[in-house]
């Protein structure tokens, strides 16, 4: 089959790879019909998540066709047409019991390799490093999905992929940063990054009953998209985020403030950014924190942090004295996709929320090396990529 594989910095390659076969009584196999690229997948693209290697297959938001089952699956058959979360997830550990299921205890078969780095190892993730698992990822005609009565999302009505599509990651991960907020009514929230991630965010946290929703970024086509979901709007290149928040929050600070930038956040320039790109690139410091640390400083005395944007490893400069003395909480995780599946699909059945609106290219498999390109620059005014094998 065809897959998209990462073959070093910067760079990726449609190869001609070995189709996938039932490892696992537990597994399926799926023909994709539908795949995305991600902001996380940026971060391997990158090369800022360790333990990659040459040739191994990207990709961790699919959906497809079953076209195998291995003997003891039991909810799934060929020929079901599923959305699969990009956690994998037992559903049996005691993780998964709490529906905390990109924390899954059986699902990393190396998790020594990240116990190292984090000191426990969460989830193994589709296509995403060999400390996560080494699965090979959904940016392929074909791909293995592990415990396939715990993951995949049967759609047995005619809503087409792209409505779908995005259950598989970042409409849940936009829905639960926004969770992870306790919106009450009259809530102000500030979401950092107004990428698809964030743009979901938004969507979310109007729908939890926030009064107000403020956007950052500086890419006006994507501060555009906040502004149709009704969220109002700073460029960060223009203002100081946190004078100007204070500014429309009579001097408090937004009740919760959302990342969803994550461990690549530029800087429009100054001493702060040089030092995070000097220490990220001789890895001395993994990841570029600017977007949180100005999540933690503006957000009002006894509000949420809340974290979505993906971090790598060890951050600097953490202003950890804001964080104790003002009695913020601070909130994370990789998406707990397997719980927001189902309230989410009825959410979308019902016309609550059709997750379309992020896409801005649909392109085929085999354009993946210029579909990283122009998502990674934001070329062409590049929102969210859609490939179909
Ligand atoms: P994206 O690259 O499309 O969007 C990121 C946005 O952040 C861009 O528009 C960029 O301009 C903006 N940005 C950069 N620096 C900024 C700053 N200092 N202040 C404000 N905005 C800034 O990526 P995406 O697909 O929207 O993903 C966003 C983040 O969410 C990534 O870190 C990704 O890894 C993460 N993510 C997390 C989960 C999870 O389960 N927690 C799931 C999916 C994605
Ligand atoms: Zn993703
Ligand atoms: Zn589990």
């Amino acid at each position: 089959m065809k897959a998209n594989c990462w073959m070093g910095r910067n760079t990726v390659e449609v190869q001609e790879v070995p189709d996938p076969t039932i490892l696992n009584a537990h597994d399926a196999v799926v023909r994709v019909t539908s795949t995305a690229i991600c902001g996380s997948d940026l971060h391997l693209y990158d090369g800022y998540i360790p333990t990659m290697k040459k040739g191994d297959i990207l990709g961790h938001e699919f959906m497809g066709e079953v076209v195998e089952v291995g003997p003891e699956v039991r909810k799934l058959r060929v020929g079901d047409r599923v959305v699969v979360p990009f956690p994998i997830a037992c559903g049996a550990c005691g993780a998964c019991e709490h529906g905390m299921y990109s924390v899954c205890e059986n699902s990393n078969p190396n998790a020594g390799m990240a116990e190292k780095l984090m000191g426990h190892s969460p989830a193994g993730i589709f296509g995403y490093s060999h400390m996560l698992g080494g699965y090979p990822g959904g940016q392929a005609e074909y791909a293995r999905v592990p415990f396939a009565d715990v993951g995949p999302i049967k759609i047995e009505d005619d809503l087409p992929d792209e409505q779908v599509l995005f259950l598989s990651d970042i409409l849940p991960t936009g829905w639960m940063g926004a969770e992870m907020c306790d919106i009450k009514p009259g809530d102000v929230i500030a979401v950092w990054g107004a990428g698809p991630v964030g743009q979901f965010a938004i969507a979310s946290a109007f729908l939890m009953g926030a009064e107000r929703v403020i956007s950052i970024d500086r890419f006006p086509y994507r501060l555009q998209k906040a502004e149709r979901a009704g969220a109002e709007t700073l460029d960060y290149e223009k203002v100081d985020v946190l004078d100007a928040l204070r500014d429309m929050t009579a001097g408090r600070g937004p009740d919760a403030c959302i990342d969803a930038v994550g461990m690549e956040a530029h800087h429009p320039a100054g001493v702060a950014h040089a030092y995070d790109r000097a220490r990220q690139a001789t890895r001395m410091e993994t990841d570029r924190p600017h977007a949180l640390r100005e999540a933690i400083m503006s957000c009002r005395n006894g509000g949420i942090v809340s974290v979505i944007g993906v971090y790598g490893g060890l951050i600097d400069k953490f202003p950890m004295g804001s964080l104790m003395n003002r009695s913020l909480t601070m909130r994370s995780g990789q998406c707990h996709v397997q719980r927001y599946l189902k309230p989410l699909l009825g959410r979308i059945r019902n016309g609550d929320i059709d997750p379309s609106f992020v896409i801005s290219h649909r392109m085929r498999l085999q354009d993946a090396p210029r579909a990283y390109e122009m998502f990674k620059n934001k070329q062409d005014e590049c929102n969210k990529i859609v490939l179909t094998p």
